[in-house]
């Protein structure tokens, strides 16, 4: 299920919970959030940046979805095929 940051839209009326930014998992059939659980007060959903390109791992992926191979040199000369 997606999770999804939310932030109280007044910090001033806010809890120590919705105050700064937490996140709910929401399933798709649910409406979004629009109070903190724990105060009753109004949040807003914040936009996630997108998650491709932050982690080295996503971009091996990439690559290797786009049929490139990545060696690691092990020696001199010597190339291990890690895929
Ligand atoms: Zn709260």
């Amino acid at each position: 299920m997606p999770v999804y940051d939310y932030r109280a839209k007044n910090p001033e009326a806010a809890c120590a919970y919705c105050r700064d930014r937490f996140e709910a998992v929401r399933s798709l059939t649910q409406e979004p959030l629009r109070t903190c659980p724990y105060c009753g007060a109004e949040v807003v959903k914040l936009i996630s940046a997108p998650a491709i390109g932050r982690s080295k791992s996503k971009l091996d992926d990439r690559a290797k979805a786009a049929g490139f191979h990545k060696l690691k040199r092990v020696d001199q000369g010597a190339f291990e095929k890690l895929y």
